[in-house]
């Protein structure tokens, strides 16, 4: 069985007399150690299917299973516990807490493991080290650059040593150069770690540093060849479902 598998994944909401299906019966198979890249118009069950992975939410029919686990079987308490072991998030506009540090973010989600505190430290600084940035611990979120701010966010989603790593549109909020670096990142949180990474993307340029780029549409995988090219930023049809693409080399990647 394939690290992360889903089988007719559904998510459905209800709304007044209407039901949205942002996932509608999803296939999709991603081995351990990739490094997907996710694109697709607005409301075709990106977030969603993030989610999902992340152990955010649960389906409402098929199966999600990541490492043999049945996530949708899963108790909230029991998911809950899933997911700060295995999950890192970072979000598009970082979602760290104004009022704490960068050091302060980072160590929040190690609050919930039961770490001596010097052990908590020691992880908390090679985090921050890893993202190469120790040397704002002290700073406040409003004192970092937005390239900065997702810096920490990838340390604080690190900290727990996850497998997986989702991010949803990381990049979407920077310049080119920080997007470029925060790129750089989880490429190497990926060759170097061994990081299953998700990641959805609107930026072309972006795909060129995953291993796989697939297309969501409807809340389904887009076959090759039907993709709708006027919604979407992106160029369709070379973008075959599953061409391996190598890895950018990492020189200049931060140490
Ligand atoms: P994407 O990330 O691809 O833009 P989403 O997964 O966020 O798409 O959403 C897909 C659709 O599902 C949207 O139409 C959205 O309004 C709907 N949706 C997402 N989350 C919820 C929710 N919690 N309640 C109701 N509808 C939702
Ligand atoms: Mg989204």
């Amino acid at each position: 069985m394939t690290f992360i598998q889903c089988r007719g994944l559904t998510r459905e909401y209800r709304k007044g007399d209407n039901l949205i299906k942002p996932l509608d019966g999803l296939d999709l198979d991603v081995p351990r150690g990739d490094l997907l890249a996710l694109m697709g118009p607005s409301g075709s069950g990106k977030t969603t299917l993030l989610n999902l992975i992340a152990g955010i939410d649960s389906p409402t029919a098929g199966t999600l299973t990541i490492d043999g686990v049945d996530i949708g079987e899963l108790s909230r308490r029991k998911l809950a516990a899933w997911r700060s072991a295995h999950v890192g998030y970072v979000f598009q506009l970082y979602n760290l807490v104004p009022v704490l540090t960068a050091y302060e973010n980072v160590e929040l989600p190690l609050l919930l493991h039961k770490l001596p505190r010097r052990q908590r430290h020691a992880r908390v600084a090679q985090a921050l080290e890893r993202v190469g940035i120790a040397d704002r611990a002290d700073h406040f979120p409003r004192q970092l650059s937005g390239g900065q701010e997702q810096r920490v966010a990838i340390a604080r989603a690190i900290v727990t040593d996850p497998d997986i790593i989702v991010a949803d549109e990381p990049t979407g909020d920077l310049d080119k150069a920080s997007a470029h670096a925060v790129m750089l990142l989880l490429q190497s949180l990926n060759s170097e770690l061994g990081k299953t990474i998700i990641m959805v993307t609107h930026d072309p340029h972006t795909t060129d540093y995953a291993k796989r780029t697939l297309h969501l549409d409807k809340g389904r995988l887009a076959e090759a060849g039907t993709l709708q090219t006027e919604t979407d930023h992106d160029r369709p049809t070379e973008q075959a479902q599953t061409s391996p693409r190598a890895a950018r080399p990492l020189e200049g990647a931060r140490p």
